[in-house]
């Protein structure tokens, strides 16, 4: 997969001839049987191309045209080592976790969405929400405040380090719930650092019935508009994506690149 820049088209096809050479059948479509899914572009590519396979257990590479690169650990200068490396077997796999939001509407209907970064929670209008939280079956708080956002450790460098979140390795079991401008009053007493929850806990986001503006669940940047949005149960997905990794230290080596 591939966005539209001219230059990531231009390595697409450069990246069909390199692999044909070498026997293989690269197609630009959806193929359940492939080895691998290159995504050319950026975090934003890459996020689409898991999304639009269904969360395939087909393992991804990211090579990078764009300005960030989280996810798109291939450079433009290393397209040839890349093949190489690939075709002697020369890399490691990275289990990147997902998480499993179910949401209920007030009639009781259930929709299951994944998401490779995060979901937030806010109101459409961009009004005050109200939110009861719960982890598992505990009670933690009533938030108010813009939005709360529930991060997996991959998606923890994305919206969440922009919220005020702490940096999870990827490999960490647990995912992260990170508040967006919550209030701390007389009237409202919300938390107002992030949490990091175990994976094998569920956290319970529920609308204050005072609440009348619809729900908007954003789910990896892609809205969802929930009108009779009741709650949504938000935990570490049984499935998960695996990504190619070349070079251990490309983590925080880019880390340090990006944000310092
Ligand atoms: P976009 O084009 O607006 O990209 C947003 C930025 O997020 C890009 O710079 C991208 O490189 C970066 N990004 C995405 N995933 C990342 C990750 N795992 N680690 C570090 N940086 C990452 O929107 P898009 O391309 O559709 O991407 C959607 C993502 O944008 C959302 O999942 C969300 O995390 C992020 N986002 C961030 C903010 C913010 O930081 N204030 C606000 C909205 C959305």
């Amino acid at each position: 997969m591939t966005n539209e820049k001219e230059q990531s088209l231009a390595i697409a096809e450069e990246l069909k001839h390199k692999f044909e050479a070498l026997g293989y059948a690269p197609t630009y479509s959806l193929d359940e049987n492939a080895v691998l899914n290159i995504c050319i572009g950026g975090d934003g590519t890459f996020l689409r191309a898991v999304h639009k396979t269904g969360f395939s257990s087909t393992p991804f590479v990211g090579v990078n045209t764009g300005t960030l690169g989280f996810f798109q650990e291939i450079s433009i200068l290393e397209i040839d080592k890349f093949i190489k490396n690939f075709d002697t077997g020369d890399y490691d796999i990275e289990k990147l976790d997902l998480l499993e939001g179910r949401v209920f509407s007030k009639e009781h209907k259930q929709y299951i969405h994944h998401s490779l970064n995060e979901f937030v929670i806010r109101s459409q209008d961009t009004s005050i929400i109200h939110l009861d939280v719960f982890i598992d079956d505990n009670h933690l708080q009533t938030f108010a405040g813009d939005a709360l956002l529930v991060s997996t450790p991959s998606g923890s460098t994305a919206y969440n380090y922009s919220a005020g979140g702490a940096v999870l390795y990827r490999s960490l079991k647990g995912y992260q719930l990170t508040p967006l401008a919550p209030i701390n009053s007389k009237a409202y007493r919300s938390l107002l650092n992030p949490l990091v929850i175990p994976s094998d806990s569920t956290l319970t986001i529920k609308r204050r019935s005072e609440d009348k503006s619809p729900t908007l669940v954003i789910n990896d940047g892609l809205n969802i508009v929930c009108d009779n949005f009741d709650s949504i149960k938000i935990k570490t997905s049984d499935k998960w994506i695996n990504k190619l990794q070349f070079n251990n230290n490309w983590y925080w080596l880019n880390i340090k690149d990006k944000f310092i």
